[in-house]
């Protein structure tokens, strides 16, 4: 590199990667210092910093020479996909080079024979689910917001979602996978044991290397496709339903429960009343088989006083986001945590979750592995105002306490679970912090979360202060 009297990180990549993919234009790095989940602005001064530059790659060989540059320059290097997450995972805490993947988004393999895929690690579930469809294929799993979430970020963040009851989560079935590691090296990654298997880089969520392709099975057909919901009903009957839908033989490809008080937000979507728990069902497979499901989910819903709906009526609630019958309007529907716990646990923690969010609260809840819920919890808010159990960041982490308090685990660490971290890895965190120390000794990749969470000036942040930082942002 020609000698700079300063590190000009922007100059520096300039000279290894195409000018096109580098971005510097204040609106789009300031973009990424927000992800999905709205920023009370003094954590976000606190914990997040505009990006020196933004990079969109255009392969994984780009990738590596992002992370070389950014070795060379000692600056971090945030990856992100659609920032769906809302953790602050994909923020960058101490600033840097975000290395933005949504222009990694081609299918560069579809072997229909094989039923199997190779995508780039940007491409979005929605755009592999159309780009299947053509083919006469589906996908075996995938997330519930399938636009709003890349391939990458989805494996980086946990995995769990619409199938994985059936197929486990979705690391499991990956075959393989290209991922830049710390070094700046381009690996293969296959399943198996060590450092650089694809176990190592889910869930962790770009700590350990950017996944820039990967290999997974999908599936043919189906030859039907059916939805099934049940409105209405007392509560508690909801989960009971659930509970017995996940018990049929096979169950249901994919399953939903919503809980809440929901009158007020969704008066006016579709008509629907939806004052009880809705519980709604997605069946795939051939026709003698969806048809045997279908009489068990009447089967199973008969004797709870609920209105059964079929068709359009059905997938339309079992493909809705919970924020999109507030789209357009003066409310707001706040997601303010994700977390997994026990089936058997959850009618506490709905109590609990319902006696604290009021009339506000809506809990998504869809069990995603054998006597495992992921449950996401949304709050209504009028704008500009925020209720103060909405002040998104404080919630998420009090809604995170809750399940550990009750067994369950948050889903996913960003910057705003750090604190929670030993006890939502256990054991786990251990070894992954050690493959951290070798892998990253500079520690370019995503730092400030995740392992150990500093303020946007590098300060170390401990579980106490935070704890005590964010009860007094819950009260302003
Ligand atoms: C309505 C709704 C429904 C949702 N349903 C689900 C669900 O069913 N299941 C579920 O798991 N989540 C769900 N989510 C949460 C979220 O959408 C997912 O976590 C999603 O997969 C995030 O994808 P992303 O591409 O936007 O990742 P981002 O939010 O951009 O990134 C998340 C983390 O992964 C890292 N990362 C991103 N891409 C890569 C990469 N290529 N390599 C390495 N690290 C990377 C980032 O640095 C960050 O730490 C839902 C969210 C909403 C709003």
């Amino acid at each position: 590199l020609p000698s700079r009297g300063r590190a000009d990180i922007a100059h520096a990549l300039g000279l290894r990667i195409d000018e096109s993919l580098i971005e510097l234009s204040p609106g789009t790095r300031d973009r990424c210092r927000d992800d999905a989940a709205p920023l009370h602005s003094i954590l976000r001064n606190v914990f997040s910093c505009r990006p020196q530059v933004v990079v969109f790659p255009d392969s994984g060989r780009c990738v590596a020479d992002i992370i070389d540059v950014c070795i060379e320059e000692s600056t971090p290097a945030v990856p992100r996909g659609l920032g769906g997450a809302g953790l602050g995972g994909a923020v960058p805490v101490t600033g840097g080079v975000v290395v933005d993947l949504s222009r990694m988004c081609k299918v560069l393999d579809l072997d229909a024979g094989r039923a199997m895929v190779t995508v780039e690690a940007g491409c979005t579930w929605q755009n592999l689910r159309d780009s299947l469809a053509v083919e006469g294929l589906s996908l075996v799993s995938y997330p519930a917001n399938t636009a709003g979430s890349t391939v990458g970020g989805w494996l980086s963040t946990g995995g769990y979602g619409v199938g994985t009851l059936v197929a486990g989560r979705f690391h499991a079935s990956v075959e393989s996978m290209e991922v830049v590691v710390p070094s700046g090296i381009l690996v293969r990654s296959d399943r198996g044991d060590g450092r650089y298997s694809i176990g190592s880089f889910s869930g962790t969520e770009g700590q350990l290397g950017i996944v820039t392709s990967l290999t997974f099975p999908v599936k043919t057909g189906p030859e039907m496709v059916s939805y099934r919901a049940a409105v209405g009903g007392r509560a508690g009957e909801g989960l009971e339903l659930l509970e017995r839908l996940c018990a049929l033989d096979p169950p249901p490809v994919g399953n939903r429960l919503l809980v809440g008080s929901l009158g007020r937000t969704w008066a006016g979507t579709g008509g629907l009343a939806l004052k009880g728990p809705v519980v709604a069902a997605l069946f795939e497979g051939s026709e003698a088989a969806v048809r045997k499901s279908d009489a068990g989910f009447t089967a199973a819903a008969s004797g709870f006083g609920v209105e059964i709906l079929g068709g359009e009526e059905a997938g339309g609630i079992f493909e809705m986001q919970a924020t999109d019958p507030v789209v357009g309007t003066q409310e707001s529907l706040v997601r303010c945590g994700e977390i997994t716990i026990a089936v058997d646990r959850l009618t506490r923690f709905i109590a609990v979750l319902e006696k604290a969010l009021g009339d506000r609260g809506l809990l998504d809840i869809r069990v995603v592995d054998r006597g495992l819920a992921l449950v996401m919890v949304f709050a209504a808010a009028q704008r500009p105002q925020l209720p103060p159990v909405v002040r998104d960041v404080p919630a998420t982490f009090r809604i995170s306490q809750v399940a550990l308090q009750l067994g369950g685990r948050p889903y996913g660490i960003g910057i705003w679970n750090t604190p929670l971290a030993g006890r939502a890895l256990g054991r786990a965190r251990k070894s992954l912090k050690v493959i951290k120390q070798e892998t990253d000794r500079p520690m370019i990749l995503n730092p400030g979360k995740f392992f150990k969470l500093t303020t946007s000036n590098g300060l170390p942040v401990w579980g106490w202060p935070y704890k005590l930082g964010l009860d007094l942002i819950r009260r302003f």
